[in-house]
């Protein structure tokens, strides 16, 4: 078999883009009117007067806070979480607006840029608690704070015997405006795990040793427990994104990404080569295969070599040999020949394998698979809300 790519008629249903977009090995297509759909889904399934805020954390789950960000201010987020004071301080230049809380807490010596970029810190110990209350009386006004609760993570937050030391001293709290109260759930992804019930009375419990202030309790899967868990403001990340907490229980989200990886090469081979790393892959007969610029290094798990396959406009072509790091290989054998050429995209995850179906392939989460997506791949934004822009 010879390769001869043959003209395309009418212009290829991939496109190979230009700039940025041609130097790439894989695109990252965002649709933000899907992600701002799936904020509205959220809220509408909200307890009445819950707000619903957003996390942002790890460059919003890998998607791009910078577009990301804008977008859900756009649909009428005010409250925004971030895990580190840096990805706080890059937000809050974003939506100079909104609250912008740093989940992991206040960082020592790093108060002054809190105070410098309007930063709510999850205050998590009585520490942390000490420092803001001090930072607070130096500067001679109130600074705003949310207070972590353990309920049962035993990750961050206060637990029990400090919430006593707190709810027997509030002077500790000198200073600090609590704008919220809040904790984790660790198993909301199973509806009926015991330990959901557990936490909220725990948190229930231990609200009452605090200044009254807004209470949150609700991730993503959290949210879908129910309006108990609710309170007056839900923390959703990934389900904005798209994925489900749990991939083998898929929650119906609007699809937010589509990536893409680029054809660099198409060869053919017959049996009894073999293709890739290992030689791991034998083929069996005449077998056309398309090399991909994308691997480990953009996020794709080496596991999937073998495991998944992409999409050529309706057309499956299964990953063969092993995933490289910047490379992976394609079966293309009966793909028309109008469809292969270099700088051509296949599709990897989206419509037809989505985000949940490639983190189950991959043996993790959607969390995983969307959190390290590489620096290397182009990200594309669809917006709604530019759409008639030139
Ligand atoms: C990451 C995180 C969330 C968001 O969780 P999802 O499962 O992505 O919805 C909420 N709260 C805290 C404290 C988190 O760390």
């Amino acid at each position: 078999m010879t390769i001869s790519p043959t003209p395309a008629a009418e212009p290829p249903e991939t496109v190979a883009g230009s700039g940025a977009a041609a130097r790439a090995g894989a695109l990252l297509t965002v649709d933000l009117g899907a992600l701002t759909a799936n904020y509205r889904a959220l809220k509408r399934i909200l307890a009445p007067g819950a707000h619903c805020g957003a996390v942002l954390k790890a460059d919003a789950y890998g998607l791009g806070m910078a577009a990301v960000a804008p977008a859900l201010a756009g649909a009428g987020c005010r409250r925004f979480f971030v895990a580190l004071p840096e990805e706080g301080i890059r937000l809050r230049a974003l939506v100079p607006k909104a609250e912008v809380h740093v989940l992991d807490g206040l960082l020592p010596g790093a108060e002054a840029d809190y105070v410098a970029h309007r930063l709510v810190p999850v205050l998590n110990t009585l520490g942390e608690i000490e420092r803001w209350s001090s930072w607070a009386r130096k500067a001679s006004q109130p600074l705003n704070a949310a207070i972590h609760i353990d309920t049962g993570m035993n990750r961050l937050g206060l637990n029990p015997s400090d919430l006593e030391h707190l709810g027997q001293d509030g002077a500790r709290l000198t200073g600090i405006a609590v704008t919220c109260v809040m904790s984790h759930l660790a198993c909301a992804d199973d509806p009926d795990h015991e330990m959901n019930e557990r936490q909220r009375l725990r948190f229930e419990e231990a609200r009452t040793a605090l200044p009254t202030a807004s209470a949150s309790l609700a991730n993503s899967a959290g949210v879908l427990l129910g309006q108990d868990y609710h309170y007056d403001l839900v923390r959703p990340g990934v389900a904005l994104y798209g994925a489900s907490p749990d991939p083998t229980r898929p929650i119906g989200m609007h699809k937010v990404v589509r990536l893409q990886g680029r054809i660099l090469q198409i060869r053919d081979v017959d049996a009894p080569e073999t293709v890739g790393y290992g030689a791991d892959h034998r083929v069996e007969g005449p077998t056309r295969v398309a090399t991909l610029g994308i691997g480990y290094a953009d996020g794709l798990a080496r596991r999937l070599g073998g495991l998944m396959s992409g999409w050529i406009a309706g057309h499956e072509v299964p990953l063969i040999g092993r995933v490289s790091m910047d490379l992976i290989t394609v079966d293309v054998t009966g793909v028309p020949d109008r469809l292969l050429h270099p700088g051509a995209l296949v599709d990897l995850m989206g419509e037809r394998t989505d985000v949940d179906d490639v983190a189950r392939l991959s043996g993790t989460i959607g969390y995983e698979v969307l959190a390290t997506l590489g620096k290397r791949i182009h990200r594309v934004y669809i917006d709604p809300a530019n759409a008639d822009a030139p």
